[in-house]
């Protein structure tokens, strides 16, 4: 099985509800995603597929949410936007992307909102 990693980055702004009072008042993170595709069959060039066809999609699904507050987007009205559900939210968007390709498969999306903690969703 060969898998590739492309990765994006956006900043918005959340307030979430937790235990933690910090978490609760508005404020930002400069998030960075990893996008995880796995496959067995290389194209007869010797790749599973281009990087840049994978680094549009990432951008096509990463850019709606640059400079947003996140509570604010449709999607995270009724659930959260923490990075466990921004991870959810991406993968299913770019599982949806990637459906037509079936040599391909998502295999996990990671958002890191800082440098040192990360959420995953595969
Ligand atoms: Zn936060």
């Amino acid at each position: 099985m060969f898998e590739l990693m492309v990765e994006s980055t956006f900043s918005a702004a959340h307030r979430l509800k937790t235990a933690n009072k910090k978490c609760e008042r508005l404020h930002g993170h400069n998030w960075k995603i990893q996008l995880f595709l796995s496959g067995s069959k290389l194209k007869r060039t010797g790749i599973l597929l281009d990087f840049k066809e994978i680094k549009e999609k990432l951008e096509e699904v990463v850019k709606p949410l640059d400079h947003q507050y996140l509570n604010e987007i449709p999607s995270f009205k009724k659930i959260s936007p923490t990075s466990e559900n921004i991870a959810y939210y991406l993968y299913q968007k770019l599982t949806n992307l990637f459906a037509k390709n079936k040599k391909i498969k998502v295999a996990k999306v990671t958002v890191w909102e800082s440098e040192t903690t990360a959420a995953s969703y595969f």
